[in-house]
């Protein structure tokens, strides 16, 4: 009988386009492939595996930019560790932070690879400052993320990157039952003149034998051929390896999950993953991706965004599929400005059940943002205003900013929660701490009269801005 076994560990490069992805992977392939015959023959999965002190390592390749977007939004859940890589001389971009995010979310253990480092304009130490301000604490920085300074021209520093690599795998304890259920990962699936539909998998637990049948959310499979990633016929695979399967009765869909038996179906791992990572942090945030016709509206409607909401992706232009992936993955909506969805992206987004929403006008799309987020922090609950003041002057008393202010309607209570508002745009909740007139403390300040009061949080406000005083009551 086959127990738990250690699994090779299967993994993923991100980072900003440019930093050295796929020179690092080509470094890898061309010098630590197990057999060297295969040095001629072209990949036939868009992953593959070497061996480095003995052990076997999994690298999901990213061949092309389509397939490199669906993989950027589900390849995390495939993966079991993620390289960061970030040039020394570029450090810190937009995509770089948009892995970041995707990472901690599906909380996956990850490696940052400092590439480039042979260019004499390289600064890693720089880079790591960069890393600590977008919360990756590097050693040395506060933290224990393993950064490594790489060279994917040189070659420096890949034996220490393999090596740190084999170590984490090490304290994941990453098992897999060789002989347990199936669970495999498509990462790759087209259509072939010869073959039909074809997918690549990435096999989680247990085996995957040919004459097997397999199930990818209800696409069907009666395996014909094993291939390795080589082209070669297999007749078994085990955790942790990749392989293209022949014999599917349609395209199945990237990154579901495929098991021996329809049960268990329509859920895809990184779901599972990512919903319990929301729950862990506890303050779940409303996420979106936002999109806009040009770099001024976004920027415009960037500054503009109440504070529960979370980007997890931004951009100029039109959605794509990634877009939908990302927003499908970290279970966002996508907000978009002056754009329209193509029809192909529209019915995408419409089978992944995500919503994209368009405006012309930003006021109007960040009203319906804040209604969205009242919906979601509260659910059941109506606020209702019992009193707005405005603010006349703030001043600093004792290191504490003061609001002086005037009531115009109802009353501002002391127990009650406070919104502070600038025209239209939610400041923030904040609660009084400190409520006062004429040096007195008083518990309600009643229209017409002025008072001055001391907030909790950390929401600036300035003269001109609104307080208003509510309670919560239920619908
Ligand atoms: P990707 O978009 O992240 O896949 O980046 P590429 O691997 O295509 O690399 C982008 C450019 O940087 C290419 O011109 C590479 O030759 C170059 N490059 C990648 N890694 C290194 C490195 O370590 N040193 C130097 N000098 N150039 C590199």
């Amino acid at each position: 009988l086959w127990l738990c076994k250690k699994k090779p560990p299967v993994v993923t490069i991100m980072g900003h386009v440019d930093h050295g992805k796929t020179s690092l992977l080509d470094y890898i392939r061309k010098t630590k492939l197990t057999t060297k015959e295969f040095g001629e023959i072209t990949q036939a999965i868009g992953a593959y595996q070497i061996e480095f002190k003995e052990e076997k390592i999994t690298f999901i390749d990213t061949p092309g930019h389509a397939a490199f977007a669906q993989m950027r939004a589900r390849g995390a859940s495939v993966a079991d560790i993620v390289v960061l890589v970030v040039a020394a001389t570029d450090g810190v971009m937009p995509q770089t932070k948009e892995s970041i995010k995707i990472i901690k979310e599906a909380g996956i253990p990850f490696i940052v690879a400092i590439n480039k480092i042979d260019l004499p304009e390289a600064e890693p130490e720089r880079i790591k400052g960069q890393l600590t301000e977008n919360e990756v604490f590097v050693e040395g920085y506060g933290g224990n993320v393993v950064a490594v300074p790489i060279s994917a021209k040189t070659g420096q520093g890949i034996d220490q990157l393999l090596e740190m690599i084999l170590l984490t795998a090490d304290l994941e304890e990453l098992k897999a039952d060789p002989a347990g259920v199936l669970e495999a990962v498509i990462i790759e699936a087209k259509s072939d003149h010869f073959c039909g539909p074809t997918a690549s998998l990435i096999i989680k637990n247990g085996s995957l034998s040919k004459g097997q049948q397999i199930f990818a959310d209800g696409v069907e499979a009666k395996i014909k051929m094993l291939k390795n990633e080589w082209g070669k016929s297999v007749e078994k695979v085990f955790p942790g390896d990749p392989v293209l399967v022949l014999g599917f009765t349609s395209l199945p869909k990237v990154g579901v999950k495929v098991t021996p038996s329809k049960e268990g179906q329509g859920a895809t791992f990184e779901e599972k993953g990512f919903s319990k990572s929301v729950q862990e942090t506890g303050k779940e945030k409303f996420r979106i991706i936002l999109k806009a016709d040009v770099s001024g509206s976004l920027e415009a409607i960037l500054g503009c965004l109440p504070q529960e909401v979370s980007v997890i992706g931004q951009g100029v232009g039109e959605v794509n599929d990634s877009d939908v992936l990302l927003a499908k993955t970290l279970k966002a909506e996508i907000y978009t400005f002056n754009l329209e969805p193509d029809a192909e992206t529209r019915k995408l987004a419409q089978t992944e059940k995500v919503k994209i929403k368009n405006f012309n006008i930003i006021y109007d799309l960040l009203k319906e943002l804040e209604e969205r987020i009242l919906k979601i922090l509260e659910p059941n609950i109506d606020r209702k205003i019992l009193g707005k003041a405005e603010i006349l002057a703030t001043f600093e008393m004792k290191g504490e900013k003061i609001a002086g202010a005037k009531v115009l309607e109802g009353k501002i209570n002391k127990s009650q929660p406070v919104i502070l508002q600038r025209g239209e745009k939610e400041l923030g909740q904040v609660k009084i701490v400190s409520l006062k007139q004429q040096r007195q403390d008083i518990n309600e300040a009643v229209v017409g009269t002025e008072f001055g009061a001391v907030f909790s949080g950390k929401v600036d406000f300035s003269s001109g801005d609104m307080i208003l005083s509510f309670s919560l009551e239920e619908k």
